[in-house]
C-alpha cells in the first residue's frame, strides 16, 4: 500500500516532520554520495507571505538533512515561470536563495534535449539536472490551479522545462484533458524519488498566483506523488476521479488516486469551505464541452485597469500573441487566445480577471 504521511506543524517542529518524512522514505541510505536536485516551486518572486511559492523552511530542513546525510552535491533550483526576472531575484525574494545555504543553482544555465513519449511531442529541451541528478526531491505546494484545477507535485515537475517553453507547450493542447495528459507526460520523464508538499501556508481560489492564501499548517509526504495529489485533492474537498491529471496518471498506474486504498498516516481533515476554481456547476459543464466545442467553451481574460500597472509581463509571456497593448493597456485578441491563463499566471498584480463561463458569453455578445 502506498503511504503518505501528513503531519501537522502546529504540533510538529518542520525539521522532525522532514526527520521522520526521510526516514520513512530511507533517503539517509539513499542519497550517500549521490547528487541530489531538490525541486521547490519558484512560480515567480513572491515573498513567502503571498502563498505562491514553497515556504522556504522546508527547503532549509532538506537541505540540511541532505548535508548531515552525506550527499555528494545538492542543487536547489527550479525553472520559474516568469521570463521577467532573473532566477537569482525570485530565489532571493521567495528566500529559496538563503534557505538553500549555498546550494542553489539556475537551472536553465544547462539544458538538454530528451526524447518524450507523448502524442503532442516527441523531443523537449529540460534542464540537464534532472537527468543527471540521482535522488529527486520534488517539494510543490498545496494550492489551486484555474485550469487544471489543482497544482500540486505532479504540476511541479512542469518546471523542468526551463523559462518561456512552458507557455509556449500550452499552444499544443486544445482542451483541460490534453494539457493535462502533456503534462502527465512531462511527469513521466523525470518521476521525482519523493514528494514533500508545503501546506503550510496554501491556496485556494483562482490559483497558483492570485488565488487567496489559506492557513493550513501541514507538511505531507510521500513516494508517490500522485497519491499526495490526491489527498490534496480531497483535503481541498475535490473528488479526485473527477480531476483530469489525476484521471490520467491513475489511468497510467502511476499511482492510487483512491484515498482509502492509501495508508495515511496522520489525519486526513476535509478543510470547510475551500475555494477551488471550477466549483461552479456552469464551470463543470464548460469542461465537459470543452473537448467538443472548445473555441466555443474557451474564456477569454479580461483586463483590471485599476489594478494594471503596465508592466507587460502579460504581453510577453503570452504565447500565441493573442495579448497585446492597445491604447496603453494589455487586451486579449480573442480569436488567437487558447484560454492558457498564462497571463493571470504571471501578472504580479492580479489585475487579469478570469471571467466566469456566462460572463464570457456575456462579453462575447457585446463583441468583447
Ligand atoms: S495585466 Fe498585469 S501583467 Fe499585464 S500589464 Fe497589467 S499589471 Fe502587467
Ligand atoms: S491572452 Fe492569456 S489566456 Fe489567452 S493565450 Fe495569451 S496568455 Fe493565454
Amino acid at each position: 500500500m502506498v503511504q503518505v504521511i501528513i503531519r501537522d506543524v502546529l504540533n510538529n517542529e518542520i525539521s522532525s516532520i522532514i526527520e521522520e518524512i526521510f526516514a520513512r522514505y530511507a533517503v539517509k541510505d539513499r542519497i550517500k554520495n549521490k547528487r541530489v536536485l531538490v525541486k521547490p516551486n519558484l512560480l515567480g518572486a513572491f515573498p513567502p507571505e503571498r502563498g505562491v511559492t514553497t515556504d522556504p523552511r522546508i527547503i532549509l530542513e532538506i537541505v540540511k538533512k541532505l548535508k548531515k546525510y552525506g550527499a555528494k552535491e545538492i542543487i536547489v533550483g527550479d525553472n520559474s515561470g516568469s521570463i521577467h526576472f532573473n532566477p537569482l531575484k525570485i530565489a532571493e525574494v521567495t528566500g529559496i536563495l538563503e534557505a538553500s545555504d549555498g546550494c542553489f543553482t539556475n537551472l536553465a544555465n544547462e539544458v538538454i534535449e530528451v526524447k518524450v513519449k507523448s502524442k503532442y511531442l516527441d523531443k523537449l529541451i529540460i534542464s540537464q539536472i534532472v537527468r543527471e541528478a540521482d535522488y529527486l526531491i520534488n517539494v510543490p505546494k498545496f494550492k489551486t490551479h484555474s485550469l487544471t484545477t489543482i497544482s500540486g507535485a505532479i504540476k511541479n515537475m512542469f518546471g523542468i522545462i526551463p523559462g518561456g517553453r512552458k507557455a509556449q507547450l500550452h499552444t499544443l493542447s486544445h482542451s483541460v484533458k490534453e494539457f493535462a495528459e502533456l503534462l502527465v507526460d512531462i511527469y513521466q520523464i523525470r518521476i521525482p524519488d519523493l514528494n514533500i508538499m508545503d501546506a503550510i501556508l496554501g491556496m485556494e481560489g483562482i490559483g497558483p498566483t492570485n488565488g487567496k492564501p489559506r492557513i493550513i499548517n501541514k507538511i505531507i509526504g510521500s513516494d508517490n506523488g500522485i497519491a499526495l495529489d490526491a489527498v490534496m485533492a480531497t483535503m481541498m474537498g475535490l473528488k479526485p476521479e473527477a480531476i483530469e491529471l489525476l484521471q490520467i496518471a491513475a489511468a497510467r498506474n502511476l499511482g492510487e488516486i483512491d484515498v482509502s486504498q492509501l495508508a495515511i498516516e496522520g489525519e486526513l481533515e476535509i478543510i470547510s469551505d475551500y475555494e477551488t476554481p471550477n466549483n461552479g456547476l456552469l464551470q463543470r459543464i464548460r469542461k465537459l464541452a470543452v473537448p467538443y466545442i472548445f473555441n466555443f467553451a474557451k474564456v477569454k481574460p479580461v483586463v483590471d485597469y485599476r489594478k494594471c500597472k503596465r508592466c507587460q509581463h502579460c504581453v510577453e509571456v503570452c504565447p500565441t500573441s493573442a495579448m497585446k497593448l492597445k491604447n496603453g493597456f494589455p487586451e486579449a485578441e480573442r480569436k488567437k487566445c487558447v484560454s492558457c491563463f498564462c497571463c493571470e499566471e504571471h501578472c504580479p498584480y492580479g489585475a487579469i480577471i478570469l471571467p466566469s463561463w456566462p460572463v464570457d458569453l456575456a462579453n462575447r455578445l457585446i463583441g468583447k
